[in-house]
């Protein structure tokens, strides 16, 4: 049990009688999810714009657990949790800009379900499947279809790939999520990663924990920690989502050796709010979860009206960074649209530089100097084993990526350019004259041509 202490057994009074055998069961969970006006009727008064968009044809598929809209305040139709999984007219109106797969991830798949984007790392799609569903996901191209979820023939050819590409020393699970796939396949696709010997860890992204904690048993945890080292990202947007029952889940599975972070999105009226995030991440780092991404929202379709402005992002940064405990600081990214990966944001603490002294300033907009060291003696990358033998050299992955293996610099007369290509990845190449190569350890002086 966690020693910190969080709401517990909240429960809508529909659920009041439910005995306790069944409300702890995940199995009962999943097959009492609510779907239809007439089961979100029974629990909370919908809106005309939620009952809009539950009568809409070809809406993203919704689905929430018992458990999950228990912690809604019904009275409240800004309830930060009702946000999240409970759709709204402005789900099925169109959004220019918004893309069906706007990471391109499908583009980065070297089989159905594997994207292979980083050089050392892939993802890997294991279900369609969820416990609920979020409003904004960013898959809902696939996500929630029954009839789209990987066959066993696509599983084999997934490990055949990872068997074949030595540098993948990271395979991160989703989905869909993970911890919806039946016990015994779910152990299977964990032991048969485990016998290719490059993969050092396995990673696990799940909403499981948040949407039905009764899922992570003890039985569950004993088995995750057969196949260490397993580390897994949760996913909670708001302090409302940190209640006892996640708390517990947590505790188990920190306790079975799983290493806990947790990935939030960006949310307009969920979680756009400096006040709002710190709570939550000094929540999470009490139940021993550390906050690790906190994403820009995605341009999916259905989605723009959770998206906030990027200022918004680095100002809950700038507000949590320096006013709380350093292991509570989640890196803000952006997933770059079209394919380009998680690009994270700060505010700028770097004031100005020279040669020998930069200007910073701190988190309460003291401004300091720092002196440069007059002398470097830099290790030397000949007589450095590591440097003599890189374990993933530049551009050996095979991989598109951003530069092509290469450092380029934007001369500044470019940027405008830039700026009016709108989105998508700008592949840059060296006998471009737009684009200056550069070297590793050169500075680039704004004012050379
Ligand atoms: C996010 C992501 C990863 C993992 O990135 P980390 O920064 O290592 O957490 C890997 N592959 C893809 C395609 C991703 O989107």
């Amino acid at each position: 049990m966690s020693p910190v202490k969080f709401k517990a057994n909240q429960r809508a009074p529909l659920y009041r009688d439910v005995p306790d055998e069944k409300w702890n069961d995940w199995r009962w969970q999943l097959s009492n999810r609510l779907n239809t006006v007439e089961d979100f009727e029974k629990v909370l008064p919908l809106t005309e714009s939620e009952r809009k968009a539950l009568n809409a044809q070809g809406l993203f598929r919704v689905d929430i657990t018992p458990y999950f809209i228990s912690l809604i305040n019904p009275e409240d139709p800004h309830d930060p949790i009702r946000l999240q999984v409970v759709p709204r007219a402005e789900e099925i109106v169109p959004f220019t800009g918004m893309m069906e797969d706007s990471l391109a991830e499908d583009r980065h798949s070297p089989v159905p379900g594997l994207v292979h984007r980083y050089p050392d790392r892939v993802l890997m799609l294991v279900t369609t499947q969820c416990a609920s569903y979020c409003r904004y996901c960013t898959r809902s191209r696939i996500v929630g279809d029954p009839g789209a979820t990987f066959s066993r023939a696509e599983f084999e050819m997934q490990l055949e790939y990872l068997r074949r590409t030595p540098q993948v020393r990271d395979v991160l699970l989703s989905g869909g999520d993970p911890l919806t796939l039946a016990p015994k396949l779910l152990e299977e696709l964990l032991s048969r990663l485990r016998e290719i010997e490059h993969i050092e860890i396995i990673r696990i992204g799940s909403r499981v924990p948040v949407f039905l904690p009764q899922r992570v048993t003890q039985e569950l945890c004993d088995m995750l920690a057969r196949y260490h080292p397993l580390w897994m990202n949760i996913h909670v947007n708001h302090p409302n989502e940190i209640t006892q029952e996640l708390a517990d889940a947590c505790d188990r599975l920190t306790r079975a050796g799983v290493p806990l972070g947790n990935q939030s999105v960006l949310l307009a009226g969920v979680n756009d709010c400096v006040h709002i995030q710190r709570r939550l991440v000094q929540d999470l780092v009490r139940i021993r979860v550390r906050p690790y991404y906190l994403y820009q929202c995605d341009l999916v379709e259905g989605a723009g009206h959770f998206r906030t402005p990027v200022a918004k992002g680095i100002e809950i940064i700038e507000g949590l960074r320096g006013h709380t405990s350093g292991y509570a600081v989640p890196t803000y990214v952006v997933d770059a649209p079209g394919g380009g990966g998680k690009i994270p944001l700060m505010p700028n603490y770097l004031v100005s530089m020279s040669d020998h002294k930069i200007v910073l300033r701190n988190y309460e907009g003291f401004i300091t100097t720092y002196e440069e060291p007059i002398e470097y003696h830099p290790h030397d990358p000949k007589t450095c084993p590591y440097c003599q033998n890189p374990r993933v050299e530049p551009g050996q992955s095979g991989i598109t990526g951003l530069l092509e293996g290469e450092a380029m610099f934007i001369k500044p007369e470019h940027f405008d350019e830039l700026h009016n290509r709108g989105g998508g990845v700008h592949r840059l190449r060296a006998n471009d004259e737009k684009w200056k190569p550069l070297g590793i350890g050169d500075v680039h002086h704004p004012d050379e041509p």
